[in-house]
């Protein structure tokens, strides 16, 4: 349920509902928006409650959330959310470019790498530290010495850092070097990992799981939010079909269905969506067409000797053509890079 406040409630009677909402044994969410203060009463048993609640002074209605989740959805939070991290906003009117390689290789080519991103635009670098490897014998990544060199990174260039965590266990390690945590497909449903990022303070990337609906997606990060956490953004970074032109299907229309059902933004990964080179930059820009809030590409000083991805990985070069081109869309569409 939504327990929407009159225009002008005072901050005692606010206060005094969300003691109510708790005494019913609900969790009680509130949030202060610019016109009115709504609090999301979240709990199992939360409809038998509604006429009790309606009763009390300076509240306007009591309404029923129909999404399964609650506190990620529009009908609890209108406004668009805009998450923030150092360097980089992403949200509203703020289109976040986040660049860098799949993995932390080196210090050489992160720092190079993260140079040449930051020279063509980009409000922030990624780079794997911890990578989930579909083989046992592929690189796993540089672990804490791939933090350290990230950590270089952001104090050479300025970029926040974006980077993976994917066991419960390290997500203090993790959060004690990123400004985003980011959450990879394949851990999109281990709910005690979206716990712990919840409770970590930072900032989270979400990733779609490939083979999750848009629905489970949203679920996964009211994980996130329940631990306290409103900082999330959400990924689309393509999802597993029968087709095979390409590594994945990267599911564009996510962008403005997510933006109709969640506050949250919405970034979109072009380079695990198609797996492609060539793909990534069109893709990209069809993203930001579309209204993603966000890019997450993939750049590697040389892709051909890349220890993971590098087939999916743009040149320097290439990653300033890209942001040529979705510099022209993102001013079509309202959006700044910033
Ligand atoms: C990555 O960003 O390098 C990655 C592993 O992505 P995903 O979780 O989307 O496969
Ligand atoms: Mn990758």
């Amino acid at each position: 349920m939504i327990v929407v406040m009159k225009k002008g409630a005072t901050k005692e009677q606010i206060e005094h509902m969300i003691r109510r909402v708790e005494e019913l044994g609900l969790k009680a969410h509130p949030i202060y928006g610019t016109e009115r203060t709504v609090i999301a009463a979240i709990g199992e048993k939360r409809d038998e409650h509604r006429a009790s609640l309606e009763s009390g002074a300076g509240v306007a209605e009591v309404v029923p959330i129909l999404a399964p989740y609650k506190v990620a959805s529009r009908e609890v939070k209108p406004e668009p959310t805009v998450v923030r991290a150092g360097s980089l906003s992403v949200g509203n009117c703020h289109l976040g470019m986040i660049a860098g390689p799949c993995s932390v290789e080196s210090a050489e080519q992160t720092l190079q790498t993260a140079r040449a991103v930051k020279a063509a635009g980009a409000t922030a670098l990624r780079g794997g530290a911890f990578k989930p490897r579909t083989s046992p014998y592929s690189f796993q990544g540089l672990k804490e010495e791939g933090l350290k060199i990230l950590a270089a990174a952001r104090e050479e260039t300025g970029l926040a850092v974006v980077t993976e965590v994917i066991s419960e266990g390290d997500v203090p390690l993790v959060a004690g070097y990123a400004d985003v945590l980011q959450i990879g497909a394949r851990n999109m449903q281990n709910y005690r990992l979206l716990e712990a990022v919840g409770e970590a303070g930072k900032p989270v990337l979400l990733k779609r799981g490939a083979s999750a609906t848009l629905d489970e997606l949203l679920l996964a990060a009211e994980y996130i939010l329940n631990a306290g956490n409103p900082q999330v953004m959400l990924c689309e970074r393509g999802i597993r079909t029968f087709e095979t032109h390409t590594r994945f299907t990267l599911a564009l229309s996510a962008v403005p269905y997510l933006h109709d059902r969640t506050h949250l933004p919405v970034v979109v990964d072009p380079s695990h969506g198609t797996g492609h080179t060539s793909l990534v930059a069109p893709m990209a820009a069809a993203a930001v067409a579309a209204g993603a809030d966000g890019l997450i590409v993939e750049v590697h000083p040389d892709p051909e000797t890349a220890l993971s991805d590098g087939y999916q990985s743009l040149t320097f070069e290439e990653f300033e053509g890209l942001m040529e081109l979705v510099r022209r869309v993102a001013e079509a569409v309202g959006k700044q890079i910033e």
